[in-house]
């Protein structure tokens, strides 16, 4: 026979170490875990010949760990015992109860511990008679839901205590997109001033360096200034504090405004954008800037993650109550674990490193709040929006399609 293996669950380190040792003296092999649900997982990947555990841990209490392995079939015939302080005869029935099939007392000297290891490895069993086994049963009931109700307790407050949590962010992220703005507009305005300053204007004109100096200063703090306004945007978005300045109007006329913006780039990248005006029929009541918004992200992304050549499909289904449009490329495509994630704050797929925010260069990346602003706005109107790509794939392109459904009349 090989050399059998001892999985032994315990949080204290000592009694880990000094079990450890006695039992790989006796030619054991043993493997130690410090939680419950740590041992729960090395057991069912690992199959021991034996599983000792303590009872009192932080997280699995040991009974509760025996009633869990004793659901899956395979651990019918794994021995599976205790090692623990706790001397009171209700412990030992519950455990009894819970599944186990011995309970040791601690402290164990070292022959004790091996002759016992032994027994239970060669099938021995402890005796319980029934009485002290419906006893215990009943006992190990009642406690698993006492702690039941304790944890989802402790659950909730923690919940409580993380969405306090996530508001302070919020607020900390609008506070100080709010004074950056400030500021920035000033110094935006300054700068516009400097632009058309007389004697200034007259040294652009003579010096080619100036301008490129006063161009460069231009370009940043634009980009600055649309940085710290999407970071405003979003996390009012995020915190519902939109207003909705709804208005009726036709969904396929916004389609072509945004689409005439982007149509330098589309042709400078060399992307094909198909899309039929007389498809599109709805007349719709929503906010028409947030929901250009949106269309905007979209159209932005599905040029950002579509190499040169490629192609953009926007289209449209309409229902009763409902409308529902895509935006589709042939893209680099988003690994389906990446498709959990991309709709929340911040979360960019690539490495932020490579950032360049630029909204339309391949690749460009950006702060990773597109997505976010458009996933609030659409449902705050009381729509919903998701994403369709079978997978990452820079090399075969498989694209992503980008799915909104929006009420014809918001639901605000
Ligand atoms: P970003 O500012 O980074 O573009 P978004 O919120 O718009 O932020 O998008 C989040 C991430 O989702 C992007 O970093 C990108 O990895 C991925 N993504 C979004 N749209 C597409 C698309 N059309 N094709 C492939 N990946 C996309």
């Amino acid at each position: 026979m090989g050399q059998q293996t001892i999985l032994y669950i315990e949080d204290d380190p000592a009694s880990r170490r000094l079990v450890e040792r006695v039992l790989q003296h006796s030619g054991y092999e043993i493997v130690t875990a410090e939680t419950g649900l740590k041992g729960i997982d090395i057991a069912r990947k690992l199959l021991p010949d034996l599983i000792i555990t303590d009872i009192d841990l932080p997280d699995l209490r040991g009974q509760e760990i025996a009633t869990a392995l004793r659901a899956d079939a395979r651990f019918t015939h794994i021995p599976i015992v205790a090692l623990t302080a706790m001397t009171y005869g209700e412990h030992r029935e519950m455990a009894m109860a819970a599944g186990l099939d011995g309970y040791m007392i601690k402290p164990l000297n070292t022959a004790k511990l091996r002759e016992q290891v032994k027994y239970y490895l060669e099938g021995g069993r402890d005796d319980i008679d029934p009485e002290s086994l419906s006893a215990g049963q009943a006992r190990f009931t009642r406690e698993i839901v006492a702690r039941l109700e304790q944890r989802i307790r402790q659950l909730e407050d923690a919940n409580a205590a993380l969405v306090r949590l996530d508001r302070m962010k919020e607020n900390f992220i609008q506070i100080t997109a709010h004074e950056l703005r400030t500021p920035l507009t000033l110094v935006y305005g300054y700068v516009r001033l400097l632009e058309d300053f007389p004697s200034l204007k007259g040294l652009m004109q003579q010096d080619e360096s100036v301008k490129g100096l006063i161009q460069g200063l231009v370009d940043a703090i634009e980009r600055m200034h649309g940085v710290v306004n999407e970071i405003l945007t979003t996390s009012r978005i995020m915190a519902r504090q939109i207003e909705l300045n709804i208005s009726g109007f036709k969904l396929g006329e916004l389609m072509e405004r945004v689409i005439e913006e982007y149509m330098p780039d589309l042709e400078e990248r060399d992307l094909t954008l198909k899309f039929d005006p007389t498809e599109w029929h709805a007349d719709i009541r929503a906010d028409r800037e947030l929901i250009r918004l949106v269309v905007s992200n979209l159209l932005s992304n599905a040029m950002k993650y579509t190499p040169d050549g490629g192609e953009i499909t926007i289209g449209v289904q309409e229902f009763k109550r409902r409308v529902t449009f895509f935006v589709r490329d042939t893209g680099i495509g988003i690994d389906p674990k990446q498709q959990l994630y991309i709709f929340d704050n911040f979360h960019t797929v690539a490495d932020s490193s490579m950032h360049s925010s630029s909204k339309t260069a391949f690749e460009g990346g950006g702060l990773g709040l597109g997505l976010p602003i458009c996933k609030g706005i659409i449902e705050v109107h009381g729509g919903e929006i998701r994403v369709e790509s079978v997978g990452y794939d820079p090399e075969n392109c498989p694209g992503s399609t980008f799915i909104v459904t929006l009420p014809l009349v918001a639901l605000h």
